[in-house]
């Protein structure tokens, strides 16, 4: 069994792919075509936001925008512990410091009550000062972007949202992606919306913000290739990539819906057993992953081992809060209590999900799983 299944899905969209790809060599238009345009409007139409750059990952898709805040030295940005490294890596990146916050067992996602406890306690030492709020959309599942928004207000606070794992998923029929100031998502071939290869996009409804990303996006030129204003990167998307999610957006929704079934499969059939994730009312998740939480290290080893013997991967998203990585060992990590994802580190295991599972494989996985027990 595979752990994601990107094969069957090639299959459906093989013939129409193709047709593109021939097109763009023949007009060799690998940078900037006519595909990245097109994908770049459809995605913003998609979402719900005014504007939508794409660009060359989901990591470049969430630096772009703190460099165009001009986020740095001396500045907070507010990001969950529990997440992919890229989500509190590119605050660093910038010169900034990651204030880790610890997240809901629940949810998996940011803990508002501990947001806001992080934030006082950094305005009190008085050292940095707040600048933003990376809210994740882990495992497909929004925020809970109207409180998130609330504190942002209150403390005056930019939100970057951090789609890169939630793209597809609702807050009461609002989409991910268009939840911050500015949002990013990733392509990378295991996220919801995936290509065959590196890409990202970025979604906002300001246009001073937008007019400064593009510039960012392409070495920080200004009104001509050769006139350049500011730093920058080289951060587009290929052509090719374009294409390739062109034709991948158009069955998105249905694949969607196929996540969900498994997904309340999944529910139905493990939660007398398990601790399975919780949607709460009026949220639905893009289940970029599924992930069950074991009663203790030993037993999540148990399980694991199982598993594998019946031919069913399993993986560990994350074993390490952000705050314990080496990387970080110099960043202060007592403004609030992290103990949450301290102790889901050793608990947590991700069970196959993708939108091509075949009933009984999601049977075999339940019953293996029940097995284990
Ligand atoms: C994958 C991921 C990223 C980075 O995306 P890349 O396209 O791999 O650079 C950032 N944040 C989260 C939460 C992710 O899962």
């Amino acid at each position: 069994m595979q752990f994601i299944d990107l094969k069957t899905q090639y299959g459906l969209i093989e013939n129409r792919v193709k047709k593109r790809f021939d097109d763009i060599m023949k007009n060799a238009r690998f940078v900037m075509g006519k595909e990245v345009v097109e994908l770049e409007e459809m995605l913003a139409e998609y979402v719900g936001v005014k504007y939508c750059i794409t660009c060359s990952s989901g990591t470049d898709a969430l630096l772009i925008p703190l460099m165009a805040y001009g986020i740095g030295k001396n500045d907070a940005v507010f990001v969950p512990t529990f997440t992919f490294y890229a989500s509190a890596e590119i605050i660093a990146t910038v010169g900034a410091t990651p204030i880790f916050i610890d997240v809901k067992k629940e949810t998996f996602n940011i803990d508002v009550d501990k947001l806001e406890t992080a934030i006082k306690a950094v305005q009190d030492e008085g050292k940095l000062q707040p600048k933003a709020i990376i809210p994740v959309d882990l495992f497909g599942l929004p925020a809970e972007h109207d409180r998130i928004r609330e504190i942002a207000q209150k403390y005056n606070l930019i939100v970057l949202e951090d789609g890169a794992q939630g793209f597809g998923g609702t807050i009461n029929g609002r989409k991910s992606c268009g939840f911050g100031d500015v949002s990013a998502t990733s392509f990378f071939p295991a996220k919801p919306l995936g290509c065959y290869g590196d890409g990202g996009a970025i979604f906002t409804n300001d246009d001073t913000l937008m007019d400064l990303m593009k510039s960012i996006r392409i070495h920080g030129q200004g009104i001509d290739r050769y006139e350049n204003v500011r730093l920058g990167i080289n951060g587009r998307l290929d052509t090719l990539q374009a294409a390739v999610l062109l034709e991948k957006l158009g069955i998105f929704d249905s694949e969607l819906e196929n996540r969900n079934k498994i997904a309340e499969f999944y529910n139905r059939g493990l939660k007398d057993d398990f601790t399975t994730p919780n949607v709460e009312e009026g949220y639905m998740s893009s289940w970029a992953q599924y992930t069950l939480i074991a009663d203790d290290n030993a037993q999540r080893d148990k399980i694991m081992q199982h598993l594998k013997s019946r031919d069913i991967p399993t993986m560990i998203y994350y074993p390490i809060p952000l705050h314990r990585q080496k990387v970080f060992s110099n960043v202060r990590s007592d403004y609030s209590d992290l103990s949450i994802s301290e102790n889901l580190v050793e608990r947590v295991f991700s069970i196959p999900m993708h939108p091509y599972m075949k009933e009984e494989d999601v049977a075999a996985v339940i019953a293996a799983l029940k097995e284990s027990r």
